[in-house]
């Protein structure tokens, strides 16, 4: 388990970034509450892959997907804030996608599917200590 303190987003999104150089694919479960800086860390990794396309937040969509330059995988951006039941799971199709181990899958609110994931899974939880500082545990 490590733990990092960031003081900004910015902080945030450059850890994320370097966390990004050593992780080639898997699921990454992100939790903590609203406004912890889960899409700000999804930000900083997806930049750090490579990809140059906007990272939003797809909290109505539930799902986006970008291409991560030279590899030919893909980042798949989770966000389950929304999700109310676990029928809609299948619905979106994201038991397939967990199961895509050569892609990289980054989920917000991730504790809501909890009995899906893998003991594989990386485990990001970020805690908002101040305004601006937040502490991230990997596991
Ligand atoms: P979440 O996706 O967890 O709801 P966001 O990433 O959308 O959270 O929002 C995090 C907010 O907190 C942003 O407005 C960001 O600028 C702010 N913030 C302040 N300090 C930090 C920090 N150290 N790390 C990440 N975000 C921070
Ligand atoms: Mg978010």
């Amino acid at each position: 388990m490590e733990k990092y303190e960031t003081n900004s987003d910015e902080e945030t999104r450059r850890l994320a970034k370097s966390l990004s150089k050593n992780i080639q694919s898997g699921v990454i479960a992100l939790t903590g509450d609203l406004g912890a800086g889960k899409t700000t860390f999804v930000q900083g990794f997806a930049a750090g892959l490579g990809i140059k396309e906007k990272i939003i937040s797809p909290t109505f969509v539930l799902i986006r997907q970008h291409d991560i330059p030279k590899t030919g995988k893909t980042l798949f951006h989770i966000d389950l804030y929304r999700l109310e039941n676990i029928s809609d799971i299948k619905n979106l199709g994201l038991e397939e996608v967990l199961s895509e181990n050569q892609n990289i899958v980054l989920i917000e609110w991730a504790e809501k599917i909890n009995d899906l994931l893998s003991k594989n899974t990386i485990k990001i939880h970020i805690e908002k200590l101040t305004e601006d500082k937040r502490l991230i545990t990997v596991s």
